[in-house]
């Protein structure tokens, strides 16, 4: 299996990168052409799939998997046993889940979209941070 870190250095020339959600809107999984770091490492291991309407035949829903989904797909639990300390936070920034200014986490996975979303880290760069942590 691949690793996690491996999988967005990859994605860095193959993915377009997003923020605020896993992937771009769509109702497709086709259509994906957008995906945030959680949203690549998803659709990398395929764990998108459609739902057909049940109201109307030619309409379909994508099925989204949660975030702890996504990390247990490559025998990670999300939640781990210390806090994680962000490698970009500077002490300045003023956010919800700060000490000091530095984002603290024991979810790996909410970490992940801190880097993605807050910090605009690319997946190359969201990759070589996991790399450096042993993911
Ligand atoms: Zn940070």
């Amino acid at each position: 299996m691949k690793k996690m870190s491996q999988v967005l250095i990859e994605s860095q020339t193959t993915r377009v990168q997003t923020t605020g959600r896993l992937i771009n809107n769509t109702t497709k999984v086709k259509d994906i052409h957008q995906y945030c770091a959680l949203g690549a490492l998803a659709c990398e291991m395929q764990l998108f799939s459609e739902k057909q309407s049940s109201y109307h035949e030619d309409e379909t829903y994508l099925i989204q998997p949660t975030q702890s989904e996504i990390l247990r797909a490559y025998d990670i639990e999300s939640i781990l046993d210390e806090n994680i300390e962000c490698s970009y936070c500077d002490g300045s920034y003023d956010e919800d889940y700060n000490k000091n200014g530095i984002y603290l986490s024991r979810d790996l996975s909410d970490y992940i979209v801190h880097l993605n979303d807050y910090h605009l880290k690319t997946f190359e760069e969201i990759g070589k941070d996991l790399e450096a942590r042993g993911y």
